[in-house]
């Protein structure tokens, strides 16, 4: 195998994806071939937990919507009326007589074009997303993206963001030392069971999957196993402050059994580390020692299945 894709996922949001993907990129950096990649689209702070934001390398506009453009002159007032009751999205709507659609409701699923009995309604592509890239202090690569607020398309972003990141994995220059083994591509997913999940995991050899001992946060652990399993996907679990519900955490663990890679302290320090730019690696957290316990695991699972 050339290249592994691993993927960092969670259910609920805020449960540590971004401290952990920047860890193990950083670990792995150190022996191989790494490139970070963060598809969390809605809310991309991979580069903050590396403690690396600004300085992008290159930043493109992309389009991954289109966008109704109605001229309504040759419509009658019936069929205006019509054709409000064919958007799903209730982007549409009659303003002082004329047929006009509202930019943020309008999702670009193209119904109005094609139920339009005057062709007068065409889809046009709207620069609603960028990709990011960048060259981290560490000397690997960063792919990062981001929606536009209001936008839509956060699947097809991650598939575009995925793509930059193999085009610049293959072609950046790395050293020559890390050549001999596969290029491994960390990969910091949304958070929930959405699109762009579905697009992060797409393609990935491995899911580690991470949840904190709450209600909320076991029940949305198990509602994204079952898109992992879907896809057909190994993976292996971490409890993230696994100390704040110990009776809970005992249930997952059990529930886990073999799947269970190990677990991270609460710790606020860990928040203050972040707010000062400074990677958990960088710290003496006992968060740095339990991560750097789950890296070698991780390790063991890569060479075990992949190498
Ligand atoms: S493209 Fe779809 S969402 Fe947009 S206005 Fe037409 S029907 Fe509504």
């Amino acid at each position: 195998m050339k290249e592994i894709k691993l993927v960092i996922l969670s259910g609920k949001g805020g449960v540590g994806k971004s401290m952990l993907t920047s860890s193990l990129a950083m670990l792995f950096a150190r022996k191989r071939r790494t490139v970070a990649v963060d598809c969390d689209v809605d809310a991309p702070n991979l580069a903050i937990w590396l403690g690396d934001p600004g300085n992008w390398r290159e930043i493109k506009k992309i389009s991954v919507s289109e966008r109704a453009i109605i001229d309504d002159k040759r419509l009658t007032k019936k069929e205006k009326e019509e054709c409000l009751r064919k958007c799903r999205f209730n982007a549409l709507e009659i303003k002082e007589g004329r047929l006009r659609v509202n930019p943020f409701l309008c999702e670009g699923c193209g119904a109005c074009e094609i139920f339009c009995p005057k062709g007068v309604v065409r889809m046009k592509s709207v620069k609603n997303a960028q990709v990011l890239v960048k060259k981290t202090r560490y000397g690997f690569p960063l792919i990062s993206g981001q929606l536009f607020p209001g936008e839509t398309g956060s699947g097809k972003i991650v598939t575009e963001i995925k793509k930059e990141a193999e085009r610049i994995g293959r072609s950046f220059r790395w050293h020559s030392g890390l050549q001999s083994k596969p290029m491994l591509y960390v990969i910091d997913s949304a958070p929930g069971t959405g699109c762009p999940v579905t697009a992060s995991l797409r393609d990935s050899n491995l899911a580690i999957l991470l949840t904190e001992p709450t209600p909320s946060g076991f029940s949305d652990l198990k509602r994204v196993l079952g898109v992992v399993n879907y896809f057909n996907i190994p993976w292996a679990l971490i409890i993230n402050k696994w100390d704040i519900n110990r009776n809970l955490s005992e249930k997952i663990e059990k529930w886990a059994g073999m799947k269970l890679l190990g677990k991270i302290s609460y710790d606020k320090k860990i928040f203050r580390a972040v707010a000062n730019l400074k990677p958990i690696l960088k710290t003496e957290l006992e968060a740095k020692r339990e991560i750097k316990e789950i890296f070698k695991k991780v390790k063991k699972l890569l060479a075990k299945n992949f190498l």
